[in-house]
């Protein structure tokens, strides 16, 4: 089989959430496999050897973000052929099965909203059930205290953006660590990262906030149909994310630039509406006291001299964040 036929059968397995063959391959090389629900993959090297980085790696959390599950099909299918070279404990999660297959967002709520306890309000959704395994498969993952402990979650943006690859970095990642995400973001070709306070349900905060794992959500580039994406924008990323899983040094490249939250917008009636169209780009720059959308009586304006709209969607469930106004922070 050539390199691509073998990266296609990984990325069939991946879709389907059947990791048994990967399993064996890596069982045979004398790792420790677990696969604890399906589409949940943990490989760990034998107890004996010298505690290494545990490593996250989830996909498809949004089941229409396809390019993160090809490239991570690509990484496993080049680590299946040479298993010593992963030098990480790994936890691969493809998050929303059911949506993948169907060429969906998601069925009934947004998995990423519901990495909390209690899943309000949408706690007897498909998501929140698959929610609920996943973060029991990640408390399991994290429940030593040993090495360090990272989450990349890796999305696709629906709209264009004006930093095709951003990320959003929760705040309790700091100090060193922060600066380690940052060198790891700049290596992977990101333009931007956004500083984010609210934990909003999401994969990547939880992990941050129960398990201070390093960690961030990544967009990387535009949603398309899963075998059409055009991965070469995304090999800078896909350099990175193999350097992390081989323990290489990454290449160095732009620190992308930091950007905080200065508004979160709440939908809080059927009546908003954005005031802008409906397809402005992640980035976009809007001036003090400038419009950004109604809701019933309220006004939402800029505050600040410039701010930059992030994830506009009027769309969204009564109650949930319909945009995000962020500020460049130097
Ligand atoms: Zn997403």
């Amino acid at each position: 089989m050539s390199e691509r036929q073998k990266a296609n059968a990984v990325l069939a397995s991946l879709v389907r959430g059947d990791f048994s063959e990967l399993a064996d391959r890596f069982a045979q090389a004398g790792f420790t496999v677990h696969l604890p629900e399906p589409g949940i993959l943990h490989i760990h090297a034998a107890p004996e050897s010298v505690p290494r980085r545990r490593l996250l790696l989830s996909v498809g959390i949004h089941g229409d973000e396809t390019a993160p599950i090809e490239i991570t099909a690509q990484l496993l299918a080049q680590l299946a052929a040479d298993p010593q070279g992963l030098r990480v404990d790994l936890l691969l999660v493809v998050g929303n099965l059911a949506a993948i297959e169907q060429g969906k967002r998601y069925l009934e709520a947004d998995l990423n909203r519901q990495f909390e306890p209690d899943h309000l309000p949408a706690a007897d959704s498909a998501e929140a059930r698959r929610a609920d395994a996943i973060m029991r498969a990640t408390r399991q993952f994290f429940s030593s205290p040993e090495g360090q402990r990272w989450h990349l979650d890796l999305h696709t943006a629906i709209r264009s953006s004006f930093y095709p690859s951003f990320a959003i970095v929760p705040v309790q990642v700091e100090g060193a660590a922060r600066q380690q995400l940052l060198d790891w973001l700049a290596a992977a070709g990101t333009g931007a990262a956004v500083l984010s306070p609210n934990s909003s349900g999401t994969y990547s905060a939880y992990t941050a906030i129960n398990f201070n794992a390093v960690s961030c959500t990544a967009e990387l580039g535009r949603v398309a149909q899963l075998g059409e994406n055009d991965l070469a924008p995304f090999a800078a990323a896909q350099a990175a994310l193999l350097a992390l899983l081989t323990g290489s040094s990454i290449v160095p490249g732009t620190p992308p630039l930091l950007f905080a939250v200065a508004q979160e917008l709440v939908k809080r009636s059927e009546g908003f509406k954005l005031a802008f169209a409906g397809n402005v780009g992640n980035f976009t720059a809007m001036p003090q006291g400038a419009l950004i959308a109604q809701d019933g009586a309220q006004d939402h304006r800029v505050a600040a001299v410039t701010e930059y709209v992030l994830f506009p969607n009027a769309g969204v469930a009564i109650g949930q964040r319909a945009a995000l106004m962020v500020v460049r922070c130097t």
